[in-house]
């Protein structure tokens, strides 16, 4: 990439560190932003400055939030003692997506995967077992349906059966190894619905 100027190769290596973003469409993005006026790259980099530096885990429920309690859990509204579990923030938005999950949730931030070394410390699960101490009916365990989402639910499952609190796992009519995020409302309340106890 010598024949560009240094700032603009710095500029396309930089976008191609971002997910799904190759040197083709890095080099895209870098021309585009390099004809955007000044004013909007400025309002575009102060958005991700100020989100990386504002958001932070609700102390609730992990999820992503600039608040200190995520709206959903400081919803009087919402039942408490019905927690779903999902792995991350994009999950959580898409079961709200639904408008139908009236309980609040737990966010993992990520799955059990022993072949990348993720174990269950490297998750946000000792957070649940705390979370479980108050007074709760069901868990609802809505990982992915790949062998992590998996592996996970089952570990969940073994860790809360004996604290008496009813666990269950949403039905598989979601695609295996499909990310929650993906799958459509309807396909989402199937399976929510359908949730059968571990
Ligand atoms: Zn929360």
């Amino acid at each position: 990439m010598e024949y560009y100027s240094k700032q603009i190769s710095n500029l396309i290596s930089e976008l191609s560190t971002l997910p799904g973003i190759g040197a083709k469409s890095a080099q895209r993005l870098a021309f585009h932003l390099l004809n955007m006026p000044e004013a909007d790259v400025e309002k575009l980099s102060t958005s991700m400055i100020e989100a990386r530096r504002n958001i932070h885990y609700c102390k609730n429920c992990f999820t992503l939030t600039d608040q200190e309690i995520c709206p959903i859990c400081s919803d009087a509204k919402r039942n408490k003692k019905l927690i779903m579990v999902v792995e991350d923030t994009r999950d959580l938005a898409a079961y709200e997506k639904t408008g139908k999950f009236d309980g609040v949730y737990h966010v993992l931030h990520g799955a059990i995967s022993p072949m990348n070394g993720i174990g269950p410390a490297d998750i946000k699960l000792k957070e649940l077992m705390v979370r479980l101490q108050g007074d709760v009916d069901e868990v609802i365990i809505a990982t992915n349906s790949s062998m992590e989402g998996e592996t996970t639910a089952m570990y969940i499952s073994k860790l809360i059966k004996p604290t008496g609190i009813k666990v269950t796992r949403i039905a598989s009519g979601v695609p295996v190894g499909g990310d929650l995020e993906y799958i459509d409302e309807v396909t989402l309340l199937r399976a929510l619905e359908g949730r059968t106890e571990l």
